[in-house]
């Protein structure tokens, strides 16, 4: 599912990914399976690819600002759990190759609103997303019309997942937890929520449900026991009531927000339920890049900086489909925007008609 990159891969040099833990990297770099060239293929056939057969999970909550976008990584294989904000689309496309991500076995949109959204269309476009799925309700706005176009133009179609249904992900597997019933307007607590397990670690994503989605899941019957728990609601005081939190008893949250995001996110309130049941809490806006890595008993913390990058790189305009290199002057607006290495990679996309203001 992920390109292996080979030591000569340019990429490597093009995108100074200034690790904190340069042994982390050395161990995503040899753990991109691919489902590409027979080239690569043979590499891995050949055991190159030790680390990801040794068995590991990773879990890397990107910090897109005050919005949403988790990737996991297991055995090979990938998904995206929210793809953030329309603005941070370049962003969570750098992030997704620089760890060779090459195709997604699944894309989760929690609910169809912009901060969770509002990076999918692109997301859609550039990789071969196998399973989409998103609740089932269909609200007038940009972001989801934009999503709705995507999934259009690649022929995929969604899936609104049911409670119970579990689906496997390399050695992981994740149960759908909610939605568990129609909350008319409300969005938020629409927001589909699964239980990840790899062997004995846990990790619950709610999305931004609300104390009434909450109650429906601790009533559905499936346990909710996790190690980590993603606070819903980028922490707010209407989400991790005191109830949910006991019934998780995490030992970890993760909040994903903004620095000094206009909600007050996390809440006051959050922070003391967590505090008070001993869960040690990480959040996106102070830590940036928070990633958890399990070896199926044990987890380990990580922080990765934003990728960077000052090399050229393409760009294509997802609108009408000309390609920039990324030096152009009239570059497409981040949300527009979607991330190639190279021109070949472009090319193969689709995107091929290069625009004439471009040197
Ligand atoms: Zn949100
Ligand atoms: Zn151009």
């Amino acid at each position: 599912m992920f390109k292996k990159k080979k030591t000569d891969d340019s990429r490597m040099r093009r995108y100074r990914f200034s690790l904190l833990l340069p042994a982390m990297l050395l161990l995503l770099s040899c753990q991109n399976p691919s489902a590409g060239t027979g080239q690569n293929r043979q590499a891995e056939e050949s055991g190159e690819n030790g680390a990801s057969k040794s068995g590991e999970l990773q879990v890397h909550f990107i910090d897109v600002g005050q919005s949403d976008a988790s990737l996991i990584l297991c055995e090979g294989h990938a998904m995206l759990f929210d793809t953030g904000e329309n603005g941070t689309s370049p962003l969570l496309q750098f992030y997704l190759m620089e760890m060779g991500v090459e195709k997604l076995d699944y894309v989760i949109g929690s609910h169809p609103e912009a901060d969770h959204i509002g990076g999918m269309d692109a997301i859609l476009l550039k990789y071969d997303c196998g399973t989409v799925m998103l609740p089932e309700i269909s609200p007038d706005t940009a972001s989801y019309r934009d999503v709705q176009e995507a999934m259009e133009r690649r022929g995929v179609t969604r899936v609104s997942p049911e409670p119970g249904e579990q689906y496997p992900l390399g050695g992981a597997f994740f149960t759908i937890i909610a939605p568990n019933r129609d909350y008319g307007e409300n969005m938020n607590n629409a927001s589909i929520g699964i239980k990840l397990v790899y062997g004995e670690n846990a990790f619950i994503f709610t999305g931004d449900g609300e104390r009434e989605a909450e109650e429906d899941m601790l009533k559905n019957g499936i346990p909710l026991n996790a190690d980590v728990l993603q606070a819903g609601h980028h922490g707010s005081s209407d989400a991790s009531t005191e109830a949910f939190v006991e019934a998780v008893s995490p030992r970890y949250a993760v909040i994903s927000c903004g620095k000094d995001n206009a909600y007050g996110h996390p809440h006051r309130e959050t922070l003391e339920t967590f505090q008070e049941a001993g869960v040690e809490v990480f959040r996106t806006d102070l830590q940036g890049n928070i990633v958890a890595l399990s070896d199926g008993r044990n987890l380990t913390w990580h922080f990765n900086p934003a990728p960077s990058w000052d090399e050229i790189y393409y760009v294509g305009n997802k609108s009408n489909g000309k390609l920039h290199v990324s030096t152009c002057l009239s570059l497409p607006k981040e949300w527009n925007q979607i991330i190639f290495s190279s021109r070949e990679e472009a090319v193969r996309a689709g995107f091929s008609d290069l625009c004439g203001g471009c040197f």
